[in-house]
């Protein structure tokens, strides 16, 4: 298999080379000398032959078999949540860590997503109302126990949840089809965009919005979703900014073209803005503008290979985590390094996970990574690489 791979390499770069330019003959024999080739051999030989371009190209694959090694830094933690916590949580649509390290969990309680949910326009079914039970948590990192609950009789269908740096809650509701800011201050007042429970695609309107990323200057980002294909961008107060992507159609696939981009992650020290394109297995990632650059410019793909991908998450260092979905022969959570290569799978067990992860959230120094789920049992998961788990793991 290594050689074929090898070989395969070699004839996409051999096909580069007579198409795009010349490459350096002592690099060539160089390749040729190496059993091996170490990766940063590679990543010049790549340099090299792309130049600017080098963006534009795909990242080197990592073999699923090389990659499994790694396996087992992150260990489950088998008593976390507590039975009690387990027995009301439903379908969990989103998963987030204050700045004290617990744990926000935005979930269904006894509303399942259903093939009658919504109707052919993307509204949700009229026989729906708001969902009468609490449908935000905020569960211990520690004990696994609900500290606070709030939400009753006002969601329809939760998806994602963000928190900020000042602990404001940020949801989508993919029913009511908006984007809502929950202060901390309980006195002020909400900051809600889009139509309640109309879909569209103008600026003031969303579709089955996913996910929500904030800046630390107040700017944020909005995953729009599941019918629109597209990520926005809105000043602090909630006023437009920009926008960039579309739907895809099909191969062959551009880096604009989404299908359900399904999660964000932002890093602001690299000022790039990662979506989940879910349907069409990658992630995407472009510019913040966070740092006097204009957003929306794109900078990277990364296409691990792995099916579907649901969700995505950084750590403080930059490497990503992320779950894929069904249709892949594991289920699983991956952590990709800076340079997208996968450096470890995770999961409750070798065959992943039993259920459907659908979001993942990180603590900053990666040690603690927590899972949401809407098909399995227990639909919490959490994931430590220190022996003890530690009492704070926040932001
Ligand atoms: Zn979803």
């Amino acid at each position: 298999m290594r050689n074929y791979g090898r070989f395969g390499l070699l004839l996409c770069y051999f096909g580069l080379v007579c198409c795009k330019s010349a490459v350096d003959p002592d690099l060539y024999n160089e390749y040729w000398d190496q059993k091996e080739p170490l990766p940063e051999f590679l990543e010049r030989l790549r340099q090299t032959l792309y130049g600017p371009e080098y963006n534009d190209y795909p990242d080197y694959r990592v073999l699923p078999n090389e990659a499994k090694d790694t396996r087992g830094k992150l260990q489950v933690v088998p008593s976390w949540p507590s039975h009690k916590t387990t027995a009301v949580i439903g379908q969990v649509g989103g998963i987030a860590l204050d700045s004290k390290g617990d744990i926000v969990v935005f979930h269904r309680a006894d509303r399942r997503w259903e093939s009658g949910s919504f109707g052919t326009s993307d509204r949700i079914s009229p026989l729906l109302g708001p969902i009468q039970k609490d449908v935000l948590l905020w569960i211990s990192n520690e004990t696994g126990e609900i500290i606070k609950q709030s939400g009753a009789g006002e969601y329809y269908m939760p998806h994602g949840v963000t928190v900020d740096k000042d602990d404001n809650i940020w949801i989508t509701d993919v029913g009511l089809h908006q984007v809502i800011k929950i202060p901390k201050d309980p006195n002020a007042a909400k900051l809600v965009l889009g139509e309640k429970l109309v879909p569209g695609s103008d600026v003031t309107h969303f579709c089955k919005p996913t996910d929500v990323a904030v800046a630390s200057n107040g700017e944020f980002f909005v995953a729009d979703g599941y019918c629109n294909g597209r990520i926005m961008k809105f000043s602090p107060e909630g006023n437009f900014i920009g926008q960039w992507g579309h739907v895809s159609t099909g191969a062959p696939l551009g880096n604009f073209d989404l299908h359900i981009p399904h999660s964000l992650a932002l890093d602001e020290s690299r000022d790039r803005i990662c979506v989940a394109d879910r349907e069409n297995g990658r992630i995407l990632c472009y510019t913040a503008g966070l740092n006097g650059t204009k957003e929306g410019e794109f900078i990277k793909r990364y296409e691990p290979q792995r099916g579907t991908i649901y969700a995505i998450e950084f750590d403080s260092s930059g490497k990503l985590f992320a779950v894929n979905g069904p249709g892949f022969p594991v289920t699983e959570g991956f952590t990709l390094d800076t340079m997208g290569n996968i450096e470890e799978f995770w999961g409750p067990t070798n065959n992943g996970f039993p259920g459907q992860p659908h979001d993942v959230t990180v603590s900053r120094d990666g040690s603690n990574v927590f899972v949401g789920d809407i098909e399995g049992s227990p639909k919490l998961w959490r994931f430590s690489s220190t022996e003890v788990p530690v009492k704070t793991v926040g932001k």
